[in-house]
């Protein structure tokens, strides 16, 4: 028998209980056949090419169980405004590129944070920065934007004939006048300007996106809202998406979650869902319709999160992302029309008005064979009661440990000191029971790299040095599991993907170092070798003298 590659002189990482390390790893027809702690191919077997790793590492390939990538690969081609020293520098950056843009066209610009450049970009003067053209700028929590004059006037605010949606504040001054701040589901004011994007620029979007994803070890991703709502790029998203893989330009396996506005009332019931019935689970390996997603709140760094006591730095209390009742039916109706579902909330209260819709949802459930896992986006505040409910619903928490290096110290100035303890907890999750896969939310906040990532769950430190819940950290190799074994379980893909055992699917990374030896200020910088996805080169191809992905290998 001839098998299709031996990746060997590695040392690999299975995360299989059942056979821990090796030495080698046996790929045929995009599975592993075998991990070997000797290289040696059994008798009678032989490999059509044999590639050494140079005594590298080789782990699972890393999973991000909440991103957005077709946002992501837009962003890539807006002005980056992340780590500019102050709003000077800022309005420079929009004049720089608005320069080189037609007069009417859009200037569009992604990251700025408020606290670092010392308040949010005024309106008069993006107007002078962008010579009169319609500028854009988001927040990095994407929670909130800020525009331009003709901004507002294309989209109806100057004169009022714009329609706010429900959980959109248009911000205003003492005097009534717009600031060109908008906040959570207001930011669709600006973006339906631009959207629906068309099925070819995000199909090139993807592909960018999904290039920067393999080249950091991703295998798979889960897409956290496509087709409606104010993440939504198009209601045509799903055929980007297909389009790119046809195309050969999805590195990596992903899952779409459809953004709950696009969900209906269906005949033939129960429930709400989409045409045809059409439900989670179809698709395949590559990619799949993953579970609905709904917004119950916005984010601590903006004070949109809904919570249960004022914020420690304002006087409110932040707000829910539409009336309970209408949030509270939406999951219901989903999870009868047999969606899984996604629920994002980070405020105390959100998570517990999301879990009452959970297990509202759980006495009225569709028959199905499988039971759904419900997810809880960003769990951001969950107190210990929260978190005894969380587990006897069985409903996953999705946090993202790299916020807390990202915008931790805005995050515990939010809430204050009280509550900084429950800020994206993680060991209390396990010990609860549940568990944690990992995620970034990338573009939203920062960094999404799945290294970067695991750093932050094993050290809970903010950029200024502080460490948030030390309680909550977790070890190295805990971290890996997130990254890889749990987040491959909440799609449901326990025993296909996630793991280097015989039959699964030969998902790896191959890394310049040990992520669970290595000093963990170094984990975000190891160097990531190659990805192979299937057992075909996503990355590093040339390194490991594989043929790149998509030619025969
Ligand atoms: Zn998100």
């Amino acid at each position: 028998m001839e098998i299709d590659l031996l990746l060997r002189d590695a040392d690999v990482l299975t995360l299989d209980d059942a056979h821990p390390r090796g030495r080698a790893v046996a790929v045929h027809q995009g599975r592993v056949l075998a991990v070997l702690d000797d290289e040696e191919l059994p008798a009678g077997v032989r490999a059509r090419r044999v590639v050494g790793a140079g005594g590298a590492t080789v782990v699972p390939g890393f999973d991000d169980a909440h991103q957005h990538a077709a946002w992501f690969g837009q962003s890539l081609a807006e002005i980056p405004l992340a780590g500019l020293p102050d709003l000077d520098a800022l309005y420079d950056a929009v004049a720089e590129r608005a320069a080189g843009l037609a007069p009417d066209a859009f200037v569009v610009g992604s990251g700025y944070d408020d606290v670092a450049l010392g308040g949010s970009p005024e309106r008069r003067a993006l107007d002078r920065a962008g010579g009169g053209r319609p500028v854009w700028l988001k927040h990095r929590s994407a929670h909130v934007c800020a525009v331009s004059t003709e901004v507002l006037r294309r989209a109806g605010v100057l004169d009022g004939s714009a329609a706010v949606p429900a959980g959109g504040v248009v911000v205003v001054d003492d005097d009534g006048d717009p600031t060109g701040v908008l906040l959570e589901a207001a930011q669709a004011l600006a973006g339906d300007l631009l959207r629906p994007y068309s099925v070819e620029d995000l199909t090139d979007a993807i592909a960018s996106a999904t290039a920067v994803f393999a080249a950091q070890g991703l295998t798979h991703v889960t897409e956290a809202g496509i087709g409606g709502g104010w993440i939504g790029r198009s209601p045509r998203e799903l055929a980007a998406y297909q389009l790119a893989r046809e195309r050969g330009d999805l590195a990596v396996r992903v899952d779409l979650m459809p953004e709950t506005s696009v969900l209906h009332d269906v005949p033939g019931g129960p429930g709400r869902g989409l045409d045809l019935g059409l439900r989670p689970g179809l698709g395949d390996l590559d990619l799949r319709i993953g579970p609905m997603k709904i917004f119950f709140d916005g984010a601590l760094s903006s004070r949109t999160a809904a919570m249960h006591e004022p914020f420690a730095d304002r006087e409110h209390a932040g707000y829910l992302g539409d009336d309970p009742e209408v949030l509270h039916a939406a999951v219901v109706e989903a999870v009868s029309g047999g969606w899984t579902v996604a629920a994002h909330a980070i405020g105390d209260r959100a998570v517990d008005a999301a879990l009452d819709a959970f297990e509202d949802a759980a006495v009225r459930p569709w028959p199905g064979v499988r039971p759904p896992r419900h997810r809880l986006e960003h769990a951001g505040v969950v107190g210990d009661a929260a978190l005894v409910r969380l587990a006897a619903l069985g409903v996953t928490p999705i946090p993202q440990a790299r916020f807390l290096y990202e915008i931790g110290d805005s995050m515990a100035a939010a809430v204050g000191d009280e509550r900084a303890d429950l800020l994206y907890r993680h060991a209390s999750f396990l010990r609860a029971g549940l568990r944690v896969p990992a995620s970034s939310d990338r573009p939203c906040v920062g960094d999404g790299h799945p290294l970067r990532g695991i750093r932050s769950m094993v050290q809970r430190r903010t950029s200024s040095g502080r460490t948030l819940g030390p309680d909550e950290a977790v070890d190295a190799e805990t971290a890996l599991r997130a990254s890889t074994v749990d987040a491959a379980w909440i799609a449901g893909d326990e025993d296909v993907r996630g793991r280097l055992a015989p039959g699964f699917a030969a998902d790896l990374v191959v890394l310049g170092d040990d992520v669970t030896r290595v000093d963990h200020d170094r984990i975000g910088d190891i160097e990531v070798v190659a990805t192979l996805r299937g057992g075909r080169a996503t990355h590093g191809a040339d390194v490991l003298g594989l043929p790149p992905d998509g030619e025969t290998s």
